[in-house]
């Protein structure tokens, strides 16, 4: 198996850190997230105790910071709970904040060695192919044949090396467009020796996406940039962004926004360039952002809304943004590239 830093021991807060980040990341930048995070959080007492900026700033670039949140929730319960240790037992691992189904199978089988089992969308592809399962993916019955073989399997075997050895079969051999030859289980796959792995599993239906188009402003005045916070609830919570309005097919998106900002700051506003247009996703929304710079005037000093503060361009790097607005502090070199450090969120 491939030597990563959760696998040394097993330690359980190390695995349950891996395991909550490496969903929806990719395993190389999951890596360094992870160290990032176990330098500064090395205990589940520190990350009860981080604060909220730390923990934000730790996940910043991963997306859906819901799970970083709920990481915190739980870290709280577990030191007032369990005396700062990670509990053993299935139920108690799966009642914590952020753990689903596959989530808690996969820490109480990776960490604890238990016969539990651990099934997201690699091992259901897997198993679609080596059964041969003819229902949709999506179906309640092809979910339940995949569940109850993976159950007799792991009955007979080690599972913590069964489990992760599907994770990687997953991720490696059994992917989108497998490799059969290479494939330790191909003699007992059904769908290969058939000649139907192209078939299977067999498809859902297609998301639908809802498309939007917005303009966000980056306001200079003093040398300094606005920047404000998102609500404490809902989406991309307290995370950082710059004012923004949605744009129609028939606007003009810098006239708009600059009209739109001199009634935020009871000033003028000038628009000095376009920086970039970059897009982001969530959930099944598709959003494509306009970026520019402007100047609000010199003379009338700016009125600052309650959830915003002017800083100079260079603290950006010590605010955790939303996924869009990173994109455009990284066009202008104020943040580092998220194609180097971080996953598309
Ligand atoms: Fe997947 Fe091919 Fe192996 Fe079957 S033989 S499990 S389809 S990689």
């Amino acid at each position: 198996m491939c030597p990563l830093p959760w696998r040394r021991d097993y330690d359980p807060y190390s695995v349950w850190i891996s395991e909550i980040m490496l969903q929806q990341t990719q395993m190389e930048r999951g890596v360094k997230y992870f160290n990032a995070w176990l330098r500064t959080l090395p205990t589940i007492q520190s990350v009860a105790e981080a604060s909220e900026e730390t923990i934000l700033s730790l996940w910043e670039g991963l997306g859906y910071y819901s799970r970083a949140r709920n990481l915190q929730a739980a870290a709280k319960i577990i030191v007032d709970k369990y005396d700062s240790n990670f509990p053993a037992a299935y139920e108690a691992i799966r009642a914590l904040p952020g753990i689903g189904e596959y989530t808690a199978g996969a820490i109480a089988s990776i960490a604890f060695n238990q016969a539990v089992p651990a099934i997201d969308a690699n091992v259901m592809r897997i198993f679609t192919r080596i059964l041969d399962i003819d229902t949709p993916l999506a179906a309640k019955a092809t979910k339940s044949r995949v569940k109850q073989r993976v159950g007799e399997l792991l009955a007979t075997t080690a599972p913590r090396l069964f489990n992760q050895a599907l994770m990687e079969l997953g991720a490696l051999v059994c992917t989108k467009n497998p490799s059969c030859a290479q494939c330790p289980v191909n003699s007992s796959c059904l769908a290969f020796r058939r000649g139907i792995v192209a078939e299977r599993p067999l498809p859902q239906q297609p998301k639908r996406y809802t498309y939007s188009e917005l303009a966000a402003g980056i306001v200079f005045y003093n040398k300094r940039i606005y920047i404000q916070k998102r609500p404490p609830e809902g989406l991309w919570a307290s995370l950082w962004e710059f004012p923004h309005i949605s744009i129609a097919s028939n606007m003009q998106p810098e006239q708009a926004l600059a009209r739109y900002l001199a009634t935020i700051f009871n000033a003028k506003v000038k628009v000095r360039e376009k920086i970039a247009v970059v897009k982001h996703g969530y959930t099944t929304n598709r959003v494509t952002l306009h970026g520019f710079m402007l100047d609000a005037a010199e003379k009338a000093q700016p009125a600052i809304p309650d959830n915003g503060v002017w800083i100079y361009p260079r603290e950006a790097e010590n605010y955790a943004f939303a996924a869009g607005y990173r994109k455009l502090l990284e066009k202008l070199g104020l943040k580092p590239s998220s194609t180097q450090s971080t996953m598309k969120t």
